[in-house]
């Protein structure tokens, strides 16, 4: 049987309050601990979402920018008709634009890594 440590009444089971006088019955020294690790945590998924944020950007920027070069590279003026330049462009740039598409979706992802590091700024500043 525990009693309230306030009033010294018998409490049943183990409620968060005593129903006799109204004291809070769970220890204040665990929750701090609690929330300690909690913070920790946010701390630690912010971290993840930045770096996850910096290695989708970089990564999305490098393969849209090579995919484009890629794609520039592979597209040969082959002459003049009536003032028009006429291009062809090589069926290997596909992958050039395969890349920049990667790149455009890499991008998105860094994104919403942003917003996800943003919001989890938000509950730590709560
Ligand atoms: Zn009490």
């Amino acid at each position: 049987m525990n009693y309230c440590p306030n009033c010294g009444s018998a409490l049943k089971e183990n409620p968060i309050y005593c129903p006799n006088c109204g004291q809070k019955l769970v220890h204040t020294p665990n929750e701090g601990t609690q929330t300690k690790e909690t913070r920790q945590q946010i701390k630690k998924k912010m971290e993840e979402a930045r770096n996850n944020e910096l290695g989708s950007g970089i990564l999305g920027i490098i393969l849209g920018i090579g995919g484009l070069s890629f794609v520039i590279q592979r597209t040969v003026t082959i002459g003049d008709m009536f003032n028009f330049r006429v291009f062809m462009i090589d069926r290997s740039a596909i992958y050039g634009v395969i890349a920049i598409i990667l790149g455009i979706i890499l991008t998105g992802c860094a994104d919403q890594y942003r917003r996800k590091h943003k919001e989890l700024k938000n509950k730590l500043e709560d």
